[in-house]
């Protein structure tokens, strides 16, 4: 059997960052937004005792390791764990999602592997079984797993799915080179004097709700963007070049170095990236819809 999952990277619409907890850990509210950037995963039935193996490829695939320190890996075994089932599987990740960059990408390798091997090993466990697992392994991957859109508290691993009625128009522009989450929360806790509790902006659900594009614009806000901004400087340029080529708003995405703005429609989208190609220093833009979810395929 193989079992075939595409599954999509995340954003982050609004991202509020709490103070650091006592477990290291921030508080966040968040509203996670899946969006048409894939990462394809395959998992095949080996059931021979040879335990889990990896393949990566695609443009993203270098320099990533295949070893058990990839998400990839360790979800299967987290999974093999929690199921008391033998962790034999061969897997196939081809990586479309810039690594490092704040969209998620190694979150969705991780949920990717949940929901294949959940249907290859014949578990059919539902969605929250699998989030449980899910939230094992990294903050991101319980919202990986559901996609569409949701709020996320906690660490991010509380969620809230939102059901969005129509379709929002973005435009990435990926950076060169990566940023480590954790630095940037590092960096943030040096330069923000005091915290408080993590609010969402009041309106954010309905706007989503509605997919009503000036109305999210209007909402769009990330306490990590100063320090993403602070390690990187240069996005400053792309943040202005993406607002003043007739972005509705731009922001970092996540703990960044990908920026993410939002069009007014699918031909606002496409001509923003034509300018931000041209004249912002990133390595390359995408033109994606919000909400998107994970797909699985089973071939026998
Ligand atoms: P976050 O979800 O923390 O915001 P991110 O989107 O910025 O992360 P990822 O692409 O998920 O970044 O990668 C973060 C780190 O995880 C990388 O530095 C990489 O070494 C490690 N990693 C492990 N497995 C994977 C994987 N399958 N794909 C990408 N990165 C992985």
């Amino acid at each position: 059997m193989r079992v075939t999952v595409r599954v999509p990277a995340k954003i982050n619409v609004v991202l509020r960052v709490g103070p650091p907890r006592a477990d290291g850990f921030h508080d966040l509210a968040t509203v996670f937004h899946a969006v048409s950037l894939f990462d394809d995963v395959t998992a095949d039935d080996v059931a021979d005792g040879t335990g889990v193996r990896l393949t990566l490829d695609g443009p993203y695939a270098r320099g990533l390791a295949a070893d058990e320190s990839n998400l990839a890996v360790r979800a299967a075994h987290a999974l093999a764990s929690a199921a008391g089932v033998a962790a034999d599987v061969r897997l196939r990740v081809h990586k479309s999602i810039p690594v490092a960059a704040g969209l998620a990408g190694g979150s969705a390798d991780a949920a990717g592997v949940l929901l294949a091997c959940n249907r290859l090993w014949g578990l059919h466990w539902p969605v929250p079984r699998l989030t449980e697992v899910a939230a094992t392994l990294g903050s991101d991957v319980p919202f990986s797993v559901l996609g569409g859109t949701a709020l996320g508290t906690g660490r991010g691993e509380r969620l809230e799915p939102v059901r969005v009625g129509g379709e929002l128009h973005w435009v990435l522009a990926v950076a060169d080179g990566e940023l480590s989450t954790p630095e940037v929360y590092r960096r943030l806790d040096e330069i923000r004097a005091d915290a408080g509790p993590p609010e969402l902006p009041s309106g954010v659900v309905a706007a989503m709700e509605r997919a009503d594009a000036p109305a999210v614009a209007a909402s769009m806000a990330n306490d990590m963007e100063a320090a993403a901004l602070s390690l990187r400087p240069s996005l400053r340029s792309t943040l202005d070049a993406g607002r003043a080529a007739g972005a509705l708003a731009g922001i970092v995405s996540g703990s960044g170095p990908t920026c993410v703005f939002l069009a007014p429609d699918g031909p606002g989208a496409a001509a923003l990236a034509q300018v931000l190609s041209a004249s912002a220093p990133c390595r390359t833009t995408e033109v994606v819809t919000g909400p998107a979810v994970p797909t699985v395929h089973v071939a026998s």
